[in-house]
């Protein structure tokens, strides 16, 4: 159902090795000035860390949020300019689509973006050639929670969270785009976290991947505390 894909698939990454028991949380479709930081917050009290795709217009109106969630330890990473599905627009339009967003979070934060995931999960070529260029790896996701649509409510999003396994990579969502209903990945989400402490699985940043994934079972300091 939603589960998908190996570890990483020519050069895009789907998963995390599972060798040691890290998973990978990502939230998508941000900033935004109500449940970004409400979600911050929630990560705080776990230290759990996240990757954040964020949307570039959005980032741009709300530079201090961009700010706040790479200062609290989380990735920053780029979702696009305006989350264009990346099938409705030329190959140029598509390329610009990346390489203004990423300009976009550089400008904030001082360095560019690593990691970029597109628009629906949609591949798009120019898309993905562009990210390359400008040195982003392709992020897409092994578990989503759905957290969108009618059937976006937390239980169900909690139900779902609950078959995570080491290494995957969790698609949530933070931004109030279209159907999505952060409010209810925010219920979730303190329960997911207690879910993972005690199956002593550890949020991780993404960079865990290429530092030391390929070294099996090498502790690290991803620290994880029991949420309150
Ligand atoms: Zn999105």
């Amino acid at each position: 159902m939603i589960r998908q894909g190996p570890v990483i698939d020519r050069d895009r990454v789907y998963r995390g090795p599972d060798e040691a028991g890290h998973v990978f949380l990502t939230f998508d479709d941000g900033p935004d000035p109500c449940f970004t930081p409400r979600i911050l917050d929630i990560l705080a009290q776990a230290s759990a860390y996240a990757t954040f795709f964020l949307v570039g217009e959005d980032a741009t109106r709300f530079p201090s949020l961009v700010r706040r969630i790479a200062q609290e330890g989380h990735e920053v990473a780029n979702h696009t300019w305006s989350h264009c599905h990346p099938w409705t627009i030329s190959s140029r339009v598509a390329r610009q689509e990346v390489s203004s967003a990423s300009a976009a979070l550089a400008d904030i934060l001082g360095h560019s973006p690593r990691y970029f995931r597109p628009p629906h999960g949609r591949l798009r070529r120019s898309m993905m050639d562009q990210a390359r260029e400008l040195g982003q790896t392709v992020v897409m996701w092994s578990l989503s929670a759905v957290d969108w649509g009618p059937w976006g409510g937390a239980v169900r999003i909690g139900r779902r969270l609950r078959f995570v396994q080491r290494g995957d990579i969790i698609l949530l969502h933070d931004g109030r785009r279209r159907y999505n209903r952060p409010w209810e990945t925010a219920i979730a989400l303190t329960g997911f976290l207690l879910h993972l402490y005690d199956r002593n699985l550890k949020p991780c940043l993404l960079d865990w991947i290429y530092k030391y994934g390929g070294l099996i079972a090498r502790d690290t300091d991803c620290a994880h505390r029991k949420p309150r």
